[in-house]
């Protein structure tokens, strides 16, 4: 008997007959003699509904009571969910965050997990039950509702599976798992077996969004086998797991993309030391996470200063920028919400030169211009215009070898 921990995900719970879906499938799972844990997410569009209803009020929410609006969704599910499975004679009890006290800081809207009583979730597991948890949400020290930010349901079943020792964690989604890159955008996607954990993670700070970047931290981290499977089918689906040596074969392994960053310059920088530290240090006090960074060379004492933020910040962000703008006597600043960022990852770049300018000849073939550009030792990322984004992620996909072959073949894992 083991002990396993599903989440699923908005589409998969978007009306009753796939909620009765879910049900489903649970009571399958215990029948097979398991204990379950069900973490869901607010039914398909219900969170942007919520999120666009704040945005009638006001540009600039007071982000507590955004998250007391935002995690609203999720409470619906899980009560629909258990009532789902009494219908089908089977035993659930739903919980919100604060009811096995997900605990987390108090960083509305983005918040991190700190702990987790797996004590009040194993007594109901104890009694034949199935637990229903609300994913995407916590409680604060102070018993503030938070939110984990976008996609956090992910993180809620990951760090429930870590707290609980579970067996597996499985997130079951709208795809049959994790693919070179997104199959909704480039229709030779394949389907991988197994990624790597720092692939995985890469691919999901870079914008794939099926997994969110957290919850593949702390699997690492906790070494939770995570599985990323359809719920609409029984393809065994994905395994996020430790690299090995095949994995590093191969030079690019995913292709991501990014609609959700937005650009920020300032221009007529004075070039002193210490000026980096303020602009930076102004926007981490505000909990702004700053992604791409370019600054050019000085001319006649000055510089321009380019970075990325995630559009959730831009507001906020231009609000400090503002301020730093004086307070460092820069000229201007100038903000831009139309850009996108492509990205490919592998492991097997460690090992071989040249990936980058590869891509970057592809994209110039292609006419994408490259606005900014940021390298780690497994990816190269490039901001472009975001009307290039399907046109640069089907060209970088076949350039690095990544189409589906004519089927027969073996699927690469
Ligand atoms: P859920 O609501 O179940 O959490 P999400 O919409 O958050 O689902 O994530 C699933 C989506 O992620 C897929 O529908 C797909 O469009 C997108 N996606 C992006 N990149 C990838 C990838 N490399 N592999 C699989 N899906 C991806
Ligand atoms: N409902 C939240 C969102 O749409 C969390 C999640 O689905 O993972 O982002
Ligand atoms: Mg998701």
């Amino acid at each position: 008997m083991a002990l396993i921990v599903q989440k699923y995900g908005g589409t998969s719970v978007g009306d009753i007959e796939r909620i009765k879906n879910v049900a489903r499938r649970a009571l399958a799972t215990r029948k097979q003699g398991h204990d379950v844990v069900l973490v869901v997410s607010a039914m398909a569009g219900e969170t942007n509904r919520l999120l666009n209803l704040v945005a009638q009020i006001t540009d600039r929410p007071n982000e507590r009571e955004q998250d007391v609006i935002v995690a609203t969704g999720e409470q619906v599910s899980i009560g629909l969910v258990s009532l789902a499975i009494q219908a089908q004679r089977g035993k659930a009890t739903s919980f919100l965050g604060h009811q096995c006290r997900i605990l987390t800081d108090s960083a509305f809207s983005k918040a991190r997990i700190k702990s987790i009583d797996s004590e009040r979730i194993f007594s109901v597991l104890k009694n034949g039950h199935i637990a229903v948890i609300a994913g995407f949400q916590g409680v604060d020290e102070n018993g503030n509702v938070t939110t984990l930010g976008r996609g956090g349901s992910d993180t809620t079943a990951v760090a429930i599976a870590a707290a609980l020792k579970a067996d597996a964690c499985e997130i079951y989604t709208d795809v049959d798992g994790v693919y070179t890159t997104d199959p909704n955008v480039c229709a030779a996607a394949r389907k991988l077996d197994r990624i790597s954990y720092e692939e995985m993670l890469e691919l999901a700070s870079l914008g794939a969004k099926v997994l969110q970047i957290r919850s593949v931290e702390l699997a690492m981290k906790y070494k939770v086998p995570l599985w990323v499977k359809s719920s609409f089918s029984d393809d065994p689906g994905t395994l996020v797991c430790e690299e090995d040596k095949s994995m590093e074969d191969v030079v690019v392994s995913g292709i991501a993309y990014d609609r959700n960053e937005a650009k920020l310059s300032i221009r007529g920088v004075p070039d002193v030391p210490g000026v980096a530290a303020k602009i930076f240090g102004a926007l981490d006090a505000k909990n702004i996470v700053v992604d791409m960074i370019v600054q050019t060379v000085s001319k006649e004492g000055k510089t321009d200063v380019t970075f990325t933020v995630g559009k959730s910040d831009f507001v906020k962000a231009k609000d400090v920028l503002k301020k730093v703008v004086r307070s460092i006597k820069a000229e201007g600043m100038d903000a831009d919400e139309n850009v996108a960022k492509v990205s490919i990852v592998g492991v097997g770049m460690r090992n071989h030169s040249g990936v980058a300018a590869r891509m970057f000849r592809v994209l110039a073939a292609e006419g994408v211009n490259l606005q900014a550009i940021s390298t780690s030792e497994i990816k190269v990322s490039a901001l472009i215009d975001p009307k290039y984004v399907e046109l640069a992620v089907r060209a970088l996909h076949s350039e690095f070898g990544l189409d589906a072959r004519p089927s027969g073949s073996a699927a690469a894992g």
